[in-house]
């Protein structure tokens, strides 16, 4: 096999290919145009202008102005300095609320301030993954910092009534961050419309290159910045811009704001033919999320009495690439913390398989899927412990 033309990568909610139309912008940068942008001199005053224009692009993407952008190396680093800022600007409050389902770059700095000695109210899910308003509402002190809570979730896409959750954190004057990284691109990100304080984008799963990602912080919202030193970023996030990543980071956001609308309609269409063909095709699975508020790019399937990992390991003797749970938690034998704080069962948590697709899939790719996994599922099943335990 010919391992890079013949992959079949449905593991982008992980990781994006970079769109050709990203990489050729960027190379200039890599060669003639090396210049720092901070310089007074002309050469650098030209990696000034790819930096502004780069923000533009990036502003336009959710509707923000560009001065509302300030670019980080990663996601993990935006809400970092997302929850920061919210909590050393406000030192008298000493509450946070968050949900259990987060991405680790959120949990761990929730873990980190219950360290500190803060109170961290972990919101749970329900068997959708969905969580409860009105729990959220009740939550809320007159001590509370922040609340963070993720627009989609990265492990079954079950998107979050970020609208509804906004107004109620708002009507209680409290700050709310905002983890889009895996709804951008997917779902509509107005922040002209969607009162958030903080949201964080990440490069890498929008056909930009890793080590790129943006925080938007809302004008007018107070700022403590995660890493000191020089005036970059209008002195939010000092270190010399990676300006070859920005301009990337910047055409990445274009293409995905002028192909959205029709994307988000084709990988629906073919993440719902892949679930309906392995549903048709696989007894005892069950799909994990809220099917009617989800990601278009996202089917997390779980395969009872399968153990997942050796199923991603047959899948990837076919040359398919997929995960179970994310990227980060992939290889560790326990069961997702998103799919078990959703009280999905031990036998069916263990074999889940989250399949996430990108503009880059084709129907043939998903036949193909749909073609192989019955005979690996009832493989697996054959030697499975798990059957054993039923
Ligand atoms: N938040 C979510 C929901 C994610 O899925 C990820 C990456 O998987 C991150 C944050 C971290 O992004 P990065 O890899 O850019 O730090």
């Amino acid at each position: 096999m010919d391992f890079l033309s013949d992959v079949i990568y449905l593991d982008n909610n992980a990781t994006t290919k970079i769109a050709p139309e990203v990489v050729e912008a960027m190379l200039p940068a890599f060669g003639p145009q090396y210049g720092n942008a901070s310089s007074m001199h002309t050469f650098g005053g030209q990696m000034a202008r790819c930096l502004d224009h780069g923000r533009e692009q990036a502003a336009a993407f959710i509707n923000a102005d560009p001065d509302e952008i300030i670019f980080t190396s990663c996601a993990t680093e935006a809400d970092n300095a997302a929850w920061y800022s919210a909590t050393e600007t406000q030192p008298d409050k000493r509450h946070v609320i968050t949900t259990k389902v987060e991405h680790s770059a959120n949990l761990a700095y929730g873990h980190y301030l219950e360290d500190k000695g803060y109170e961290v109210t972990w919101l749970g899910v329900d068997s959708d993954g969905q969580l409860d308003l009105d729990e959220l509402d009740r939550s809320i002190r007159p001590d509370t910092a922040l609340v963070s809570i993720m627009f989609a979730n990265n492990e079954t896409g079950t998107v979050f009534p970020i609208e509804k959750i906004a107004q109620i954190v708002k009507s209680h004057g409290v700050q709310l961050h905002v983890d889009a990284v895996q709804a951008a691109g997917k779902e509509v990100i107005d922040l002209k419309k969607l009162p958030v304080d903080y949201l964080a984008v990440a490069g890498h799963k929008i056909h930009a290159p890793k080590g790129i990602g943006m925080l938007y912080l809302r004008r007018g919202t107070r700022f403590r910045p995660f890493i000191k030193g020089g005036h970059q970023e209008r002195g939010r996030r000092a270190g010399t811009e990676n300006v070859p990543y920005i301009i990337g980071f910047g055409k990445a956001c274009e293409l995905a704001a002028t192909s959205q609308a029709q994307e988000v309609k084709r990988l629906a269409a073919m993440r719902d033919r892949l679930q309906q063909g392995l549903l048709a095709a696989i007894p005892d699975c069950k799909i994990n999320g809220d099917q009617k508020h989800r990601l278009p790019n996202t089917l997390n399937i779980s395969f009872e009495a399968v153990e997942g990992e050796a199923l991603l390991l047959q899948l990837d003797q076919y040359g398919i690439c997929a995960s179970s749970g994310s990227a980060c938690t992939s290889g560790s034998l326990e069961p997702s913390h998103v799919l078990r704080a959703m009280g999905v069962p031990f036998t069916f948590a263990h074999g889940s398989v989250r399949f996430s697709l990108s503009r880059y899939n084709t129907q043939a790719e998903i036949d193909r899927v749909i073609e192989v996994m019955p005979g690996i599922v009832s493989n697996l099943r054959a030697i499975s412990p798990f059957a054993r335990m039923k």
